[in-house]
């Protein structure tokens, strides 16, 4: 069964029935701090074994939205259910799950595997079975005979471990893990992901993880909530979200993108929309998930190819688009070669190409060919998130991924 048919109706008792309960639910959460609303409404269900993310630029409330599902923070609205069962009221210790903080929060002064066993000490475990536990805990999470070192002599990645070792073992139905790899140079960060999920994967439990770095999210997530001001953008699959992104904001957010301004025409091609731009020129664009009178056109750079003006793709013409464009810039990039263009109707457009393609120099003008299939219309603005989008005429930033 999909997450999105776990919900029921509630009961009398406060308690959700449902033939198999989100893990963990939340419907129409809200938290103001005086003036700021910091989570806006926001729904959302997470089924049992998911790796959820919630990504968004900061300030958006990711951070606060945790908290409420861990009881750090009391609601000014809404509900949130652990496994059916109403927990709004209860505090953090009578919820059953774990929060694991960017900085890890673990004690110098003790060695790994009583920071591990903390929790069970005061749930008043007898010694052998806490260090059994916690010694099984540390092998779980590639840290096997370390139990004695003290939390200074490990690493950084191997600290986050133990945090991760520490929330696990109380086997929580669901893990909350705010930015865990924040503090991580990035080769460790990238090393940390493989291991963070196949932790997950073996403990089965559900993770929801905080992150601001899309390309993790997109890495690890079994599903992705992007967030922008204090509200839930989009909630779907890593791909979905790449292919299909609900409006600008999210494609812009997730991945590198070009929006063609213009307007959607009657009459298109069986499930494609015909697209007039500014320039005048025609091409056709999926519908996407918002066929509004405000949509843009989006293509990610690894679909734009570039040709020269007077030769013709290898791809059949009829279900490329083509458009006039003048590269302005390129960035090597030994696989690939990256390129900045400007089109006749003075738009901006970015291509990705395989280096050992033909390159193109500044100054050259070129026909701009993407897949119809691979063009999609994206909700242009208005929402929360229309502050925080660039404008049409902002050209994007180069090796900018956000
Ligand atoms: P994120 O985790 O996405 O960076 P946060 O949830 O931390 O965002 O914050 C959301 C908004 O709420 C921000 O505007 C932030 O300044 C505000 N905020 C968060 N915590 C507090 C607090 N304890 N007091 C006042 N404002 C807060």
């Amino acid at each position: 069964m999909s997450v999105g048919e776990a919900t029921v109706a509630a009961a009398p008792d406060g308690v959700k029935l449902a033939a198999q309960a989100a893990a963990l639910e939340l419907t129409g959460v809200t938290k103001r701090y005086g003036e700021v609303l910091a989570v806006d409404d926001v729904d959302l269900q997470i089924a049992p074994g998911e790796f959820f993310a919630m990504l968004g630029p900061s300030g958006c409330g990711k951070s606060t939205t945790l908290r409420a599902m861990a009881g750090f923070e009391s609601l000014d609205a809404g509900k949130i259910y652990l496994g059916g069962v109403d927990v709004t009221d209860d505090p953090p210790f009578r919820r059953d799950v774990n929060l694991v903080f960017q900085d890890y929060a673990l004690f110098p002064h003790l060695n790994l595997r009583d920071n591990v066993a903390f929790s069970l000490k005061i749930k008043r475990v007898g010694r052998r079975e806490r260090h059994r536990r916690a010694d099984e805990m540390l092998e779980r999470v590639a840290l096997p005979g370390l139990g004695d070192r003290r939390i200074k002599e490990v690493s950084g990645g191997q600290q986050q471990r133990v945090a991760l070792a520490r929330a696990l073992i109380n086997q929580p139905k669901v893990l909350l893990l705010d930015e865990p790899l924040g503090a991580l140079d990035l080769k460790l960060r990238k090393t940390m992901q493989l291991e963070l999920k196949a932790i997950q994967r073996d403990a089965g439990i559900s993770f929801v993880y905080v992150t601001h770095d899309q390309e993790e999210a997109l890495a690890m997530a079994d599903r992705i909530a992007v967030m922008s001001a204090g509200k839930t953008l989009q909630i779907a699959p890593p791909k979905e979200i790449y292919d299909f992104p609900a409006d600008r904001f999210v494609a812009d957010f997730i991945g590198e993108s070009s929006f063609l301004t213009g307007a959607p025409e009657t009459g298109g091609d069986g499930d494609l929309v015909r697209f007039r731009l500014r320039s005048g020129e025609r091409i056709l664009a999926r519908p996407g998930l918002a066929p509004r009178a405000d949509s843009v056109a989006m293509v990610r750079p690894e679909h734009l190819e570039l040709v020269a003006k007077d030769s013709e793709p290898a791809t059949p013409a009829e279900s490329l688009n083509r458009i006039d464009a003048t590269v302005t810039e390129l960035e090597y990039g030994g696989s690939d070669v990256h390129y900045f263009l400007t089109t006749a109707g003075g738009e901006h457009l970015m291509s990705r190409m395989p280096a050992s393609q033909e390159m193109f120099t500044p100054g050259t003008a070129v026909i701009a060919c993407f897949p119809v299939e691979k063009t999609v219309l994206v909700q242009a603005g208005a929402g929360s998130a229309g502050q925080q989008q660039p404008t049409t005429d902002q050209q994007p930033k180069k090796g900018s991924r956000a």
